[in-house]
């Protein structure tokens, strides 16, 4: 499915992020940027070694602690079609979300494409963040994903060419597609 919204194609579709070809992709990751299952496994394997070397002197220099929830840092895309990966943490959730989660979640979005604009990335692709390991309820998480980038073209008109999300699979998309339709039938 795609939509036009200004000059931005906000499209969905089924497949595996790994593989996008957008300048950058956006990893769902933890607060370590040390790696895990999932989307950031399947990211870091694909994009080789360099992306965790570049993580680890994030850790070092800005984030000891941690990347806080909410919050997106970027490195390059290594081996992978994307020359970007911004990584970012969403909230884990155990099941119906609540304003906290939806709040850190919808953070997470927009600090992502927010650096995304600071360094010059015109698309960019999303997965389903927070919704696999970190149990939000999927629904719920597809509406705050949707809205929060919805709100950021309107804000930054212009700005992004493609703004798509990588749904890995058939059930999450349909998730999603349905969202769409209902936020673009009320607004
Ligand atoms: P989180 O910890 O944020 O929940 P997960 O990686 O566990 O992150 O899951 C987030 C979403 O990413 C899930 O919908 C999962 O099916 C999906 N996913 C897993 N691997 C890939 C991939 N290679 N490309 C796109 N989406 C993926």
């Amino acid at each position: 499915m795609k939509v036009k919204i200004g000059s931005t194609t906000l499209s969905l579709v089924v497949g595996d992020i790994t593989e996008a070809d957008t300048q950058a992709i956006v990893n769902a990751a933890n607060s370590s940027l040390m790696g895990g299952l999932g989307v950031d496994g399947a990211i870091h394997s694909k994009g080789g070694p360099s992306i965790l070397e570049e993580c680890k002197e994030i850790r070092k220099t800005l984030y000891p602690d941690g990347l806080p929830t909410g919050e997106a840092i970027i490195t390059s895309g290594g081996n992978l079609k994307a020359k970007y990966v911004i990584h970012t943490v969403g909230p884990i959730c155990s099941g119906v979300m609540t304003e906290k989660e939806k709040k850190l979640l919808s953070n997470a979005y927009r600090n992502s494409l927010s650096i995304a604009k600071k360094y010059n990335i015109k698309s960019i692709s999303f997965p389903s963040i927070s919704t696999g390991a970190y149990r939000c309820n999927k629904k719920e998480a597809s509406k705050v994903a949707l809205n929060t980038v919805i709100n950021f073209i309107k804000e930054n008109p212009d700005w992004f060419e493609e703004i798509r999300f990588v749904l890995f699979t058939e059930d999450i998309y349909q998730i999603y597609k349905q969202s769409l339709e209902e936020i673009l039938n009320v607004s």
